[in-house]
């Protein structure tokens, strides 16, 4: 049986006194952890997250809500949710397959904060900041804005762009976090991209639901439902990151008539098996989220330590398939280094092909034949349009 228990975790790690604002999002983002000294008065760190924390100064900013922070397992030190956010020396180390771009957007962007690799859809960068930073982030290049290079999204430019390019139907809100904005400020984000005929589809990559699930009021749902079709996807990577606080938020959106979507990086030591798996998953459900990515981690500097071979996820996928719900399984996929697009990986079940047949296994191993339609044989054909032809019910 998996784990599918929602748990409150406040308050944790903070004093009673704490609850009086615990609610608010503005309390969670004013509190916090990020410095060495916030993190000491709260856990036994390591001297290897001692050193990845003061290395993280000028790479990618640490900094964990108390929301999220209360997930940690004070008496784990592989605790999965500590991992996620706590950096650790191996940060410090460039793997040689490892890029500070994995994806190669910089390369695609026609405007600066556009990425534009498919032909119709495109990902609006529209923030740097997050309410918490995840170690293995894709863009950590550019994201929190301690590193060298500055996200500078050209607003105009991108609206422009976007009005003059009618095969773009699909806009994907991203950053970032663009849930850090104001109700006011998305609005009218959103009011903008949808005065542009040709779109059609908006989403938004949000992981402020998980982060600071006090962000998600009904002020803020109500606004989101006048822009429909608007789809979120939220990103969460362990189970015990659904709690209680979590799954009322996701109520409060999905009853919005906000199809919710869930991508999950596959991250060792964290969510790499399973068992885990599962669990997640069957919460997700439970949630009224839908599963929709799980990523093969991306080649960023200073992740080895966080990827697992590519094969764990195969196999877990294989684990998944036919042995729970389908909407709970996610596709596995890879986002080609240095651009190419979410690429699909699947287990093999096609054992053989040969001409007029495939042979395949199903989730338990066994082996079936599934033949090619077969031609319908002339004299069959004569003979029942000659039958067509005669009197009816004799
Ligand atoms: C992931 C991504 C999208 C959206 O891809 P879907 O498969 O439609 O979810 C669009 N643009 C870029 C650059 C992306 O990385």
């Amino acid at each position: 049986m998996s784990d599918t228990t929602f748990r409150s975790h406040a308050p944790g790690y903070w004093p009673a006194e704490a609850m009086h604002h615990w609610n608010e999002a503005r309390w969670q983002l004013r509190n916090r952890v990020d410095s060495l000294a916030d993190l000491e008065a709260r856990l036994n760190l390591s001297d290897v997250e001692r050193a990845g924390v003061l290395l993280a100064g000028n790479k990618l900013a640490m900094s964990i809500t108390p929301h999220f922070f209360n997930l940690i397992d004070r008496d784990d030190p592989g605790c999965p949710i500590r991992r996620q956010v706590i950096p650790r020396l191996e940060e410090g180390w460039s793997a040689p397959e490892e890029y500070s771009d994995p994806c190669g957007e910089d390369a695609h962007m026609p405007v600066p904060g556009l990425v534009h690799r498919y032909p119709d859809r495109v990902l609006f960068l529209v923030t740097d900041r997050c309410a918490s930073y995840c170690r293995y982030c894709t863009r950590s290049r550019v994201v929190s804005g301690v590193g060298e290079q500055h996200l500078e999204t050209q607003w105009e430019a991108a609206f422009k762009y976007l009005e003059g390019t009618p095969q773009v139907r699909d806009v994907l809100l991203s950053g970032g976090d663009p849930l850090v904005f104001s109700d006011e400020r998305l609005d009218r984000i959103l009011t903008r991209l949808r005065a542009i005929p040709h779109i059609e589809f908006l989403r938004i990559g949000s992981r402020i639901p998980i982060f600071m699930p006090q962000r998600i009021t009904p002020g803020l749902c109500a606004m989101l439902k006048k822009h429909h079709p608007l789809f979120l996807s939220i990103h969460t990577n362990h189970p015990r990151e659904l709690t209680s606080e979590v799954r009322d938020a996701l109520g409060l959106l999905a009853d919005a008539g906000i199809p919710l979507g869930n991508q999950t990086v596959l991250l060792r030591g964290v969510n790499d098996s399973v068992a885990v798996q599962k669990s997640l998953l069957h919460k997700l459900l439970m949630c009224r989220v839908r599963p929709y990515y799980l990523y093969q981690c991306d080649l960023i500097n200073g992740s080895s330590h966080l990827r697992t071979p590519v094969a764990d996820g195969i196999a877990i996928i294989d684990g998944l398939r036919g042995h729970t719900t389908g909407y709970a399984i996610p596709q596995f996929v890879i986002d080609g280094p240095g651009g190419g697009g979410k690429i699909p990986l699947n287990p093999q079940y096609i054992i053989d092909t040969t001409p007029g047949k495939v042979t395949l296994r199903n989730y338990e191993g066994a082996v079936f034949e599934y033949p090619d339609p077969s031609p319908m044989p002339p004299a069959v054909r004569h003979r029942l349009l000659a039958q067509s032809h005669q009197p009816q019910g004799v």
